[in-house]
Formats: structure tokens, sequence, C-alpha cells
């Protein structure tokens, strides 16, 4: 499986004429050669394919690592000179996103004579379609999560916090097996809603308050990524007008998922519908995104994406209002776009709830 993955490298190994490619970002290392660990780095090559790390993490790596020849160093940038003098490297390519000036200086003095070749975004492409091992675990993740999210719905009511809804969801995915959140949960109640990224505060909810909740687990590397915008009682009429424009839009744009579709064409059949209502100035950001071992992945669903939807994108389709001084409401779920529409992961109850 790994080794097709690696596969998918061997186009752009012959369009940059490279020899070898160092590999930092331990997001694409995991995705590479499947290490989960915090430090290591990969050198792969046409055939050969090698992953560097020091004795802490050697038995981790005897563990995980596949398809790939583990070497024990003390100094990472001596294990890579040997390997680039024994394998002939001339032409060696880097990641400039994840490589520091500090890492690059060292690098280039060390490797002297060594063609070094900033990689540019290689792995956004490779990663956009997931395969099925992937596809697996960002299901299980988005399960996961959302059914985190049904428990803690019951704990909501006048007086509760903010940070209290984020801390008892966290917990609450925790216990359901998540290794962590896939980021600082949004818990934005009343006129933070707003606020389209309002982390949990210390606001207590009142009465009426419309609250919208991002929130996201992490597992094996995976993220997910969901939104709800739930009301604390019975909210007022504009609130209610404005849940049911964002509600809609949302399926919009989940109907028109299709492989051949452009981001930017979807991004609009959610933004004009916001825009015939009348709220087009209070939708600022872009519809949705990629997501997988990042939060926010290619492709990205905006007005200005020049990407096109194909089947095994796992893409969020997430519209929103925002009015300041007034609240908001966004609604996001995360879907895998199959060969003749879409998949929906995530699966916490979209509607209007009134807790
Ligand atoms: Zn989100
Ligand atoms: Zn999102």
């Amino acid at each position: 499986m790994l080794k097709n993955r690696r596969s998918r490298l061997k186009r752009f190994f012959e369009e940059s004429g490279l020899e070898g490619l160092l590999v930092t970002d331990l997001r694409n290392v995991r995705y590479l050669c499947g290490f989960s660990g915090s430090d290591g780095a990969l050198l792969v090559t046409q055939s050969d394919c090698f992953f560097l790390c020091d004795s802490r993490y050697t038995s981790q790596a005897a563990d995980e690592v596949q398809e790939a020849e583990v070497r024990e160093c003390a100094v990472r940038l001596d294990a890579l000179a040997a390997l680039v003098a024994e394998k002939g490297i001339a032409r060696l390519g880097f990641e400039a996103v994840h490589t520091t000036v500090n890492d690059y200086r060292k690098m280039a003095d060390r490797l002297v004579g060594i063609d070094l070749v900033e990689i540019g975004p290689a792995f956004d492409e490779i990663r956009c379609c997931k395969d099925r091992a992937e596809v697996e675990s960002l299901m299980a993740v988005a399960g996961l999560a959302s059914r985190s999210l049904s428990s803690v719905l019951k704990c909501i009511r006048p007086g509760i916090s903010e940070a209290d809804v984020s801390l008892e969801l966290e917990l609450e995915m925790r216990r359901l097996g998540a290794d962590g959140r896939a980021f600082d949960f949004i818990v934005a109640s009343g006129v933070r809603g707003a606020m389209p990224h309002g982390r949990a505060s210390n606001k207590l909810i009142q009465g009426g308050e419309l609250i919208t909740i991002d929130f996201g687990a992490l597992k094996d590397g995976y993220h997910s990524d969901e939104t709800v915008t739930v009301a604390c009682g019975e909210p007022g009429g504009r609130e209610k007008e404005i849940h049911a424009i964002v509600r809609a839009a949302h399926d919009l744009a989940i109907a028109a998922v299709v492989p051949g579709i452009s981001c930017k064409e979807l991004d609009a059949v959610a933004r004009n519908y916001i825009a015939k209502h009348g709220y087009g100035d209070y939708f600022g950001h872009g519809l949705g995104h990629g997501i997988g071992l990042d939060i926010h992945e290619k492709p990205t669903v905006s007005p200005r994406s020049e990407a096109v939807l194909e089947e095994g994108m796992v893409i969020t389709i997430e519209p929103g209002i925002y009015i300041p001084g007034f609240g908001g409401v966004r609604i996001e779920d995360t879907l895998l776009v199959t060969f003749d529409g879409c998949q929906i992961m995530t699966s916490a109850d979209k509607s209007l709830l009134m807790l």
C-alpha cells in the first residue's frame, strides 16, 4: 500500500530530474512509511527508501516503518551525507516549506557539490485523493467525533460556559478512543457567533442564544471536522431565518458534489444562494477545504480555487452567515467524493436543535 503512495512520487521525480528526495514534514513521513513519532526523516530514491532516526525512536520505527530501511543515527545530517554518497545522488530535493533557513544552510555546507532542489507543493497534490486505508481512518475518526457530540448536547443549558462545553466534548471524544482533538474547538454563543473562529471562552450561554460548535477529533494521524449550530431554548425569528438559509446552502452544495465540478463552481452554489437571500456580505470565508493528515489540506473550495473535484477527495462543506453585533450560523460536514456524488462522513444532526 505504501509503495503505491510512493509510486505517486514517480512522475514528480521524473519531472524534476531528482535522484533523491528528503522528506522532513512528519505528516508526509507518516504518509509514506507509517512512522507516527515526533522526529525522523525519510530519504526516498526511485528504487529505495531509508528512514533516519535517533536512538529514541529505533524500536518505534521497527514496529511502524513499512517498506523502508531504518537507519539509526546520532546526527541525521551525517547519515544523510553518507546515503547521498552511497547512492550517488547528485540532485536532492527537499521540502522548502518545512525546512528552516538554518537547516538549509547546514545541509548546503555539508552536502558540498550536491544540487539541492526546493520542491513545491508536490505532497499537496499527492495527498489530495485518499486511498482506501485513509478513507477508513477518516470514516472512523469522523464517526467517533459525531457520536461524542450527541451526549455533550445534553449538558447545554443557560449558565453553562462555552469553555465547559468544549471541555466536555474533548473528554467524551477521548473516552470514545480519540488520540486528542483535531484543533481548538470553536464554541461561540450569542453575539460571539459572528466570529467564524471564536474559540470557546468563559462566556456563559444564555437562553435563546444560538451556539456554533465547530469540533473534530484526531485518531491515528487523521482529523475530522464538523460544525453544528444549535439553540439554547427557543431562538428569535432572525436566528431561525439565517439558520434555515445556511442549512439550505449547505444541502444544495452537498447535492452538487460530483467528480469534475470545479471547486470554484461548488463554492458558488452555496455563496449565490446566501447572496440571493440577502446575506452575501456576511459569508466571507471559502466554502470548504480538504482534510486528512492535516486539518486543512488541498483542495481549497473557494472562489479563488483552481482545483477540480476528483473521486477519492475528502472535503468539508461549511457555509456560514456572520452578522457583527448579532451572531452567526455555520453548518459543516466532511464528505468523500465518490464516482457519482459523495458520501457524508460526519453524522451529527444539522437541523436547528433547541436544547
Ligand atoms: Zn470546522
Ligand atoms: Zn473546516
